[in-house]
């Protein structure tokens, strides 16, 4: 049986009561927490049979948070060359709002979510493998343990390989499209069949029921909802019943969806998915922010859950915050409204930004500093996540009987001096780089801010490499400029 006390830290369990214990301690046993709160009391439950099996871990001068656990999330970084990525000019003075901003072009958005749908079928394994591991490693050097797949441009059997070889969670889903909403027409367009769409998520989430490893799961999305015909909805919404599980997609997103989705389908987004019988408890609505009054209505009636992307909005000339101010409204009647990063072909801000973009612009919105609290903004990029992915049993909180995910961040600079909070002294000015150690299921998965597993520089180069043959093979970026644009490492 292996054993570790981490020792001495800055306690946030992001349990119901929102504890914060200065000197605390977590025990660890096989993977799971074995006890957890002030250091005198985890001490007291070593017996020296016990203690002598045990590796301790200094946390003096850290936190220790549970891992984070970011719900909604796309691999996107086979597209680092031309979405929005490397070939773009080093000047900024040029750039023009587009695709996502001002509203949204919602025909353009609908065709480019339709064509990623075959063009991210032409990865290889290897390439597929060698971009998730890449690009997910990323993420759980920024202390994200359990990450929520909304549709990825990548296949999510290279996803969930990746997970299993990095040693951090995910649950994994299908690009689902089978309609478009194309530019200059007035009607959807079917672009595939809806069975086969629910039949790919439906393989997925048996083979993730058979397996034992605790690390991924499935569950199915839907891109967009200008991109689902009725049937494919009514086939998804069979399918959450049938495996009992939660359904995410984005919804109310843009300010001209609703205008979009009347014109191409007669219907409002959110009120599409309450006919579909998709809009429950088990609901993961993404953005989410231009619901009218009575689908906001019925948003909460569900008790759906909100995902909001913060750190993501300002980048992408999307307006979540003050333009509806439903984010919040959404938190005040009582909805579970969790923090997330969205995905881009290039890092966005992580959960320790977005935990602080929704510490300081809801209080903001409100002018009142208790609106989110720093421990109300640690929940929802923990706990409330790990409910919304059905995953609280195992996940999201420090507390006995868990799994032992967790983030250690140094608090021992000029940043904290004096500072009996250090969350508080972290969301203002400290970020996902200085997240420090990272534990899936008890593994030391980050040390120092350093992978203990996996060579840094080797992951680096693989996804170099996959990325540069994939984009001129398939995406017709020309070979010279993948060549002088590529970093060569160790030289
Ligand atoms: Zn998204």
């Amino acid at each position: 049986m292996s054993a570790l006390l981490i020792r001495g830290g800055c306690l946030y369990p992001a349990d119901a009561g929102a504890r914060v214990i200065p000197d605390g301690s977590v025990l660890i046993e096989d993977g799971r927490i074995a006890a957890a709160g002030p250091t005198a009391e985890v001490e007291a439950t070593l017996d020296p049979g016990r203690r002598a099996r045990l590796r301790t871990m200094d946390a003096r001068g850290k936190m220790i948070l549970p891992g984070f656990v970011n719900a909604h999330w796309h691999e996107m970084f086979a597209l680092r060359f031309p979405f929005k990525g490397a070939m773009r000019p080093p000047a900024d003075r040029d750039d023009k709002p587009a695709f996502m901003a001002l509203g949204g072009d919602l025909p353009q958005i609908s065709a480019a979510f339709d064509v990623f749908h075959d063009q991210l079928e032409l990865l290889t394994p290897d390439e597929a493998f060698a971009i998730a591991r890449y690009s997910m490693w990323t993420q759980l050097r920024s202390g994200v343990t359990t990450l929520g797949d909304v549709g990825s441009f990548n296949s999510p059997r290279a996803l969930a390989r990746a997970a299993r070889d990095l040693g951090m969670r995910c649950v994994i889903s299908t690009w689902a499209s089978d309609t478009v909403c194309a530019p200059g027409e007035s009607r959807f367009r079917r672009t595939r069949d809806a069975d086969a769409e629910s039949s790919r998520i439906e393989d997925l989430l048996r083979e993730c029921a058979a397996s034992t490893d605790g690390l991924v799961r499935a569950w199915p999305t839907v891109v967009y909802g200008t991109n689902m015909s009725d049937e494919l909805g009514a086939g998804l919404a069979e399918l959450v019943a049938r495996y009992d599980v939660p359904f995410a997609t984005h919804v109310g997103a843009l300010r001209n969806e609703s205008e979009a989705m009347r014109a191409y389908y007669g219907n409002t987004p959110v009120r599409r998915f309450a006919e579909l019988g998709l809009l429950s408890d088990r609901f993961m609505a993404v953005h989410c922010a231009f619901a009218d009054e009575d689908e906001r209505k019925l948003l909460i009636r569900a008790n759906a859950h909100i995902s909001h992307s913060p750190a993501k909005y300002g980048p992408a000339g999307e307006s979540s915050l003050t333009e509806t101010r439903a984010m919040p409204e959404f938190r005040r009647a009582g909805l579970d409204v969790s923090l997330s990063t969205d995905g881009a072909s290039l890092p966005l801000g992580g959960m320790a930004e977005a935990m602080r973009i929704s510490w300081q612009m809801y209080n903001e919105m409100y002018a009142d500093p208790t609106e989110v609290l720093p421990t109300d903004a640690l929940a929802m990029a923990t706990r409330l996540p790990a409910r919304g992915l059905d995953w609280s049993r195992e996940i999201g909180s420090v507390e006995a009987g868990k799994q032992a995910d967790l983030v250690l961040i140094r608090t021992d600079d000029w940043r904290y001096l004096l500072n009996p909070r250090p969350l508080e002294g972290f969301l203002a000015l400290g970020g996902s780089m200085d997240v420090d150690t990272v534990l899936v299921a008890g593994r030391v998965l980050v040390e120092g801010g350093r992978s203990t597993g996996a060579d840094e520089a080797e992951l680096a180069a693989d996804y170099l490499e996959a990325l540069g043959s994939f984009s001129v093979r398939c995406l017709g970026i020309d070979p010279d400029v993948v060549a002088a644009l590529t970093p060569r490492h160790g030289k």
